[in-house]
């Protein structure tokens, strides 16, 4: 799970680094709100979760949020806010923040919030994952395009419902390997691009917009 820590506070960046590394998460941080904007922009592995602190040097974590929201409706965000029931906890929340903890926090707090807010934005609203014309039916793992049903293979099933969960972005073959495969390393086969290929030729159907895009030396992309 990749956090992005948007915070100028020195001791509470290193404080979070290294809580969250003994967690198994994977942190980055941005000690301003232009690089915190930047890094969101470009990951090539989108990040799962981002601690926005408010009170930023330059521009604001509630700026840097409404950047963020105007691309990325969905990416969780909790807010990290110095004093309790102030007007900028209540403008980030209504910007789309998902969740809010005032400092200085516990920590095991601050992990119970970052569990439930991905927990619940993983849970899709509906049984079903759309991204252009192409549906995926979480329950039944059959995929519709073109008034078609496609049929997946489990390995098939799950890589298109990684991509399918993040349109648009880019998506590294570690990143694929350690998802689908659950490898940690790669194990030198082409096991991704093959698999990619079985799914391009289910989903591009004649007369249809090819969908996977492949983005040289990164990885691939949904479109
Ligand atoms: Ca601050």
């Amino acid at each position: 799970m990749k956090v992005l820590i948007v915070e100028d506070d020195k001791g509470i960046v290193s404080f979070l680094v290294k809580g969250l590394r003994a967690e198994g998460y994977a942190p980055f941080v941005a000690e301003n709100g232009v690089v915190a904007v930047d890094m969101l922009a470009s990951a090539i592995d989108p990040f799962d979760l981002v601690l926005l602190d408010l009170g930023l040097p330059g521009m604001t974590g509630v700026e840097v949020l409404q950047r963020l929201r105007l691309r990325d409706s969905t990416l969780p965000v909790i807010i990290l806010t110095a004093h309790e029931g102030t007007g900028e906890k209540v403008r980030g929340l209504d910007l789309g923040a998902n969740d809010y903890v005032t400092k200085p926090f516990a920590f095991e707090e601050l992990l119970a919030r970052m569990r439930a807010t991905i927990r619940s934005a993983i849970q899709p609203a509906s049984n079903e994952l759309v991204v252009g014309d192409l549906r995926f039916d979480l329950q039944t793992k059959i995929a519709h395009r073109g008034g078609r049903n496609i049929e997946l293979a489990p390995r098939e099933w799950a890589l298109l419902e990684l991509f399918m969960r993040h349109p648009t972005h880019v998506l590294s073959r570690s990143r694929i390997l350690s998802e689908v495969w659950e490898y940690d390393f790669d194990p030198g086969s082409n096991v991704v691009d093959v698999y990619i290929g079985y799914i391009r030729r289910k989903i591009n159907l004649p007369g249809l917009e090819p969908m996977f895009k492949t983005i040289r030396g990164a990885g691939y992309r949904l479109i």
